[in-house]
C-alpha cells in the first residue's frame, strides 16, 4: 500500500486483531478538547482518551517537551538512568507519601509490579504462607493475567485457562465482607479509591478508612490503584489525599503522561527494598521521552489553580447533567468526583448507554460508558466552559435521538 492511499476504517477489520470495535470515524487532529476526523468533522472530547489526555490535545508545553527531548535522547534502557526520569521521580516523591518510584509503561504493568512487590515483601518479612491478595468485585486493574485476575470482572478474566492463584474478591464498600475475608495470610488489599471501569462508584469514607485499619491489623499492604483517579482527576493530585488514607503502594498511569504512555508505582523506602537488583524490570520503563512529557504535564497539573479548577468544573458538569435529567428523566444517579463523572441510567433505559455514546459521536461528541448502564465523562482537566457548553448541547441532541423526545 502506498503512503498516499487513503487509510480507512475498513482497513481496521482487514489488518487488526478483532479485540476492539472502534468508532466509524478516524480522528486525525486535536486541539484542547476539540478533535477533527478525516472528513473534517469536529468533536467535543469529553472522553479524554479514557482519562488520559489531562491537558487536552496538542498542549503547547507538552509538544515543546516532546520536541525538546526528542532532539536530545529518547531511550537508553535501565542499564543507564536518565535526567527526565530522575526529575519526574523526584517530583512524584516530593508531592506524595512515597519515597521510591518504579516506572512502567501502562497501568497494568504498574499494578503487576505492585502485586509482585507485595508478594515478595510479605514472603521476606512474614514467611511464604503470606501470599493472599484481596481485591474487589467490579474492580479493574488491567489486562495482564495477574492484574486481570485481580480485577473483579469475569468477563475480562475468563477463557484463558488456569489463573494465577491466591486472589479473592469481596464486594466494594462492604467492610464486613473484607473483615471476614482478610487474615494473617493476606499480603495485600488492592483497591481503587473510586471504581472507574466498574461504573464510577465512589468509595464510602468509612469504608476506605476501615480498609486501612484492617490492613494494619493483619500486616497486609494497602495498594491504591490510582491509574484512573490519579494526577488531578478527582481535584486532588491523588485521590488518597482527599480520602485522608495513605496507602503503602500507589499506582499511577493514564493521565500521568498526558497522552504519552507511562506509568509509575510509588511506595516507601522500606517496602521498596524488596525489589532488589534484578528482581523486576522493564526495557521501556523510565523512557526519557515519556518522562520528559510526563514531567511537563505534572508541572501544570500539580498547581492549586488547576486542581481547584477541576473541583469547580465538577459542579458545572453535574449541573448540566441535572438539567438534562429534568428534561429527560434519564438518570437514577449522578456521581463521581472531580472530572471523573458517572450518570447511571434509570431502569427503563438499562442497556442503552452504548446507544447514547454512538448517537453522541454522530452529534459531534466523544464520551465514554462504564458498563451497559452508566455514561462516563473523563475530559481534560483544562477543558473550557465553552467546550463544556457545546459538549452538553450535543449530548442533548444525542439523548433526544435515543429516547425520542
Ligand atoms: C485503565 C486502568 C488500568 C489499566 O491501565 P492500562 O494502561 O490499560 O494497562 C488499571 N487500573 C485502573 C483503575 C484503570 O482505570
Amino acid at each position: 500500500m502506498s503512503e498516499h492511499e487513503a487509510v480507512s476504517r475498513a482497513l481496521f477489520d482487514q489488518v487488526m486483531v478483532p479485540n476492539y470495535a472502534p468508532s466509524a470515524v478516524i480522528p486525525v487532529r486535536g486541539e484542547g478538547s476539540r478533535v477533527w476526523d478525516q472528513q473534517g468533522n469536529d468533536y467535543i472530547d469529553l472522553a479524554g482518551g479514557i482519562a488520559v489526555n489531562c491537558l487536552g490535545h496538542a498542549h503547547p508545553a507538552l509538544v515543546a517537551a516532546l520536541k525538546d527531548q526528542g532532539e536530545k535522547i529518547w531511550h537508553v534502557s535501565n542499564i543507564w538512568t536518565n535526567e527526565p526520569a530522575l526529575r519526574l521521580a523526584k517530583k512524584l516523591v516530593d508531592a506524595t507519601f512515597a519515597e521510591k518510584v518504579f516506572f512502567a509503561n501502562s497501568g497494568a504493568e504498574a499494578n503487576e509490579a505492585a502485586l509482585k512487590l507485595a508478594r515478595r515483601y510479605a514472603i521476606e518479612h512474614f514467611g511464604e504462607d503470606k501470599v493472599e491478595i484481596i481485591a474487589f468485585n467490579q474492580g479493574f486493574h488491567g489486562r495482564t493475567f495477574f492484574t486481570v485476575t485481580a480485577g473483579g470482572q469475569a468477563i475480562y478474566s475468563d477463557g484463558f485457562g488456569p489463573k494465577p492463584g491466591a486472589i479473592t474478591h469481596v464486594d466494594y464498600n462492604d467492610l464486613a465482607a473484607l473483615e471476614a475475608a482478610i487474615s494473617d495470610k493476606t499480603c495485600a488489599v488492592l483497591v481503587e479509591p473510586m471504581q472507574g471501569e466498574g461504573g464510577v462508584i465512589n468509595a464510602d469514607a468509612e469504608f476506605i478508612k476501615g480498609v486501612r485499619a484492617l490492613c494494619n491489623q493483619h500486616n497486609a499492604l494497602l495498594i491504591f490503584d490510582e491509574v484512573q483517579t490519579g494526577v488531578g482527576r478527582t481535584g486532588e493530585l491523588y485521590a488518597y489525599m482527599g480520602a485522608e488514607v495513605v496507602p503503602d503502594i500507589l499506582t499511577s498511569a493514564k493521565a500521568l503522561g498526558g497522552g504519552f504512555p507511562i506509568a509509575a508505582m510509588l511506595t516507601t523506602s522500606k517496602i521498596a527494598e524488596s525489589l532488589k537488583v534484578g528482581t523486576h524490570g522493564s526495557t521501556y520503563g523510565g523512557n526519557a521521552l515519556a518522562c520528559a512529557v510526563a514531567e511537563a504535564a505534572f508541572d501544570i497539573v500539580n498547581t492549586p489553580e488547576m486542581l481547584a479548577g477541576v473541583k469547580q468544573k465538577e459542579q458545572v458538569f453535574k449541573a448540566h447533567l441535572a438539567k438534562l435529567n429534568e428534561q429527560f428523566n434519564l438518570f437514577a444517579d449522578i456521581r463521581g468526583q472531580g472530572l471523573l463523572i458517572g450518570a447511571e441510567l434509570v431502569p427503563e433505559y438499562h442497556g442503552k448507554a452504548r446507544d447514547i455514546l454512538v448517537a453522541a459521536a454522530d452529534a459531534g461528541l466523544m464520551m465514554l460508558v462504564a458498563g451497559p448502564n452508566v455514561l462516563r465523562f473523563a475530559p481534560a482537566l483544562n477543558i473550557t466552559d465553552e467546550e463544556i457548553e457545546l459538549g452538553f448541547a450535543r449530548l442533548q441532541t444525542a439523548i433526544a435521538q435515543v429516547v425520542g423526545s
